[in-house]
Parts: structure tokens; sequence; C-alpha cells
């Protein structure tokens, strides 16, 4: 049995988004920027998937700018606020310690181009306080930019809350929904949104597309230059298929949220039940406020890194917190930010799931887990010291 228990990297794309994929690959390959016939009825299947995607999201297809991915429109987003915040001499951005890198990189290029960057803490629980938001706010500031859900510890943010008081004070708020699009209900309207990133192939789209939500009254700078593509703001011929795809994927996560929500966060919790029994283990971040399918797990005396060896071996994909940078293993910031130690910040297990799992799977986890973590302990010199001390 091979269980994909790591929907948080990337999902399998579904059969209705690969059914809305396959035309634009084959007869429908025209340009949409062409005049003649088959162009115009790429451009309409490019207009109407956006018209599509901007429903759900409950945009105007005219402040939606498709992308090459959640990266992309992360950095897109901060750029727009940089400059419109450099017109009225405001440099100053408000984000958390716990950002994916798309957004903390983008930061510290800001920071060398003059922006001034208060990231605020995510506490114990991984959920960033309204409050904190509220009084890192200052004259000078262009941007609050908080993540809808964290896509290493599943915690969700209170955004309805932080896109309130951004409106209120007149900031701009930018949230980077990737892991959170297709798996709760997102109202940009509604939420205060200014700005949202997402990506289709976290909710079972393609990989290589996903979009910017810039609300229309916000002045976007060119992000790429080239053709009049996106409203001349991103230059470059559309990727249809994906489009096609990461549309069809989205209302169809949608319109299934409910019912696959209901039965993946009952799995999430029967995995969290069993693997909470494996002696000196923590599940990571707020029990309650997470996503249906993400689970982090760290256990005291053991790598990351052997664990999912093992579980590999078992035929389970799972991924670690840790990031491997050049040979050397660093412990994964996000953990750091809720204030795990070094050392148990490098031994954490992520298992997500998706709209493919069954429960058979969650069973061969909750069989396969316990013995590897009991093997592993037994070679380490680690946990040799913390059962002498317990
Ligand atoms: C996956 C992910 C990204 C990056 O998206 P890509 O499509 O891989 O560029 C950004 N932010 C979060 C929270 C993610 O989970």
């Amino acid at each position: 049995m091979r269980v994909y228990a790591d929907n948080a990297a990337t999902t399998a794309v579904s059969p209705t988004a690969l059914e809305a994929m396959l035309p634009y690959l084959t007869e429908k390959y025209g340009n949409p920027s062409s005049v003649h016939s088959a162009g115009q009825e790429a451009a309409k299947g490019l207009d109407g998937a956006r018209a599509r995607i901007a429903g759900v999201l409950g945009a105007e297809a005219k402040e939606i700018y498709f992308t090459s991915g959640g990266t992309e429109a992360d950095n897109w987003a901060i750029q727009i606020a940089m400059a419109n915040g450099a017109k009225k001499n405001k440099r100053h951005i408000v984000s958390t310690a716990f950002e994916h890198h798309a957004v903390l990189h983008t930061l510290k290029k800001a920071e060398k181009n003059g922006a001034e960057v208060t990231l605020l803490d995510v506490h114990a629980e991984g959920v960033v306080r309204p409050e904190e938001v509220a009084a890192a706010i200052r004259e000078d500031t262009a941007l609050v930019t908080i993540m809808y859900a964290n896509n290493e510890i599943g915690t969700l943010q209170p955004i309805a809350e932080i896109g309130k008081l951004c409106r209120e004070k007149g900031v701009l708020f930018h949230t980077d929904a990737v892991q959170a699009a297709g798996h709760v209900p997102i109202d940009v309207v509604g939420q205060n949104i200014d700005m949202l990133s997402l990506a289709a192939h976290k909710f079972h789209g393609p990989k290589g597309i996903g979009l910017l939500y810039c609300r229309g009254k916000i002045p976007v700078p060119v992000f790429m230059e080239g053709g009049a593509q996106e409203r001349g703001k991103r230059g470059g011929t559309e990727n249809l298929p994906a489009i096609a795809g990461m549309a069809a994927a989205l209302e169809e996560a949608c319109q299934n949220m409910e019912i696959d929500n209901r039965r993946i966060s009952r799995l999430r919790d029967k995995l969290i039940d069993a693997v909470s029994q494996i002696p000196h283990s923590r599940l990571n971040g707020d029990r309650q406020r997470r996503l249906p399918g993400i689970a982090n797990f760290v256990f005291e005396g053991i790598e990351g890194e052997g664990l999912l060896l093992l579980l590999d071996m078992a035929g389970i994909c799972a991924s670690s917190g840790s990031a491997c940078t050049s040979g050397s293993l660093d412990p994964s910031h996000v953990l750091l930010a809720i204030g795990l130690p070094h050392e148990t910040a490098h031994g954490s297990l992520r298992l997500s799931l998706g709209a493919f799992n069954t429960e058979e799977e969650i069973d061969h986890i909750i069989k396969t887990l316990p013995p590897i973590v009991e093997r592993l302990r037994e070679m380490s010199p680690v946990w040799e010291r913390i059962k002498k001390g317990a």
C-alpha cells in the first residue's frame, strides 16, 4: 500500500480538473490574443475561467491576475504594496515570523530596498493575535501580510478580524492563502482582503498556475514587461490549459468543501488521537483552529529525516518541517516561531491529507508509525539521555 500524506506539498490533479484542461491541450490550442476564430475560442475559455474563479472568491474578473503560482503572487503583492507605499513615504510592513519563504524572502529583499519589517509573534498555538497586529500598525505602514493558514502546522489565522482592522486603519492587507484556498471558505469582500495569493496545485489543480487577487481600487504597477496580457501588467501568453484546470479544481473543491472537510477532519482527528498516544510526542499548533487536512508532530529524541526515510520504505509519503539547505539541516522556522527549542524543531513530521485519502490509509499510518518511532529511539543517544532524565 502506498499512502500519499503530503498534500500540503502538492496534490494529485483531480479527474474533473484534468478533463477541463484536455481541450486546451488538444483542439482548442489557439492563443487568446489572436484575432482569428481559434484565438477567440481560447479567449472565451480564458474569460470564462477568470469569471468563474472570481465568482468563487467573491471578486470581480478584472481583479484576478494569473501567475505561475503562489510564489509569484506573493512576490507581486509585496511589490504592489511597496510601490504604492513609496508614493506616500510609507515603507513599514507588518507580517509574521512563520510565513512561507515566498513572503519572508521577499520581505528580506524589500528591507534591502528601504522597507522596515515587523514580524509578529505567533505564540505557542501558532495563531497571530489581531490586537498585536493593530498595535504594530504605524503611520507609515504600507502593508500587513499574514498567511491565511500555515503550511507546516496547518493553523488558521483570524483573517476577517485582521482584514477589518486594516481597512479601518487604511492599511493594505495581503494574505497568502495558498494553503487555505479550496479548503476553507474565502470571501475577499466580506473579509476585507485587499490582495490574496493562491496556487492550483494545493487543491487538486495543476502545478505552475496560481493567481493574485488585487482589489480594483489599488493601482497595480507592471510586473512583467511584454504583451497586453493580464491587462498589461504581466506579459506572456496565458497558460490556458492550467488556468482551465485551476478554475475547475477550485469550483469542485468549493462545491465539495463541506462534505470533504467533514470526512478529512475526522480522519485527521483519528490520526491525531492515535499519534498522541506515542510517549513524548506532541501535536504542533492549536488543536481546533486548523485546516482539515494538516497535522504536525514532534517526537522527542529522533530526527525527522530518519523518520521520513523509514516511513517512505513502509509506503508512506510524508514530510518534515526541516528544510535541507546545502547539506546542513536547518530547523524549521515555523517550529522555532511557535517556541520549540532547536533540538526538537529538527524532529518533526507533517502528515497532510487530501480529498483522495481513505480510512484504510489512515489506519495504515496509525499501525506503521509507532514501531518506527520506537526503532529510531532505540538507536538514538539523545533518547537515551531523555529516558534517564525522565
Ligand atoms: C506552496 C505554498 C506557496 C508556494 O506556492 P507555489 O505555487 O509552489 O509557488 C506559498 N505559500 C504557501 C503558504 C504555500 O503553501
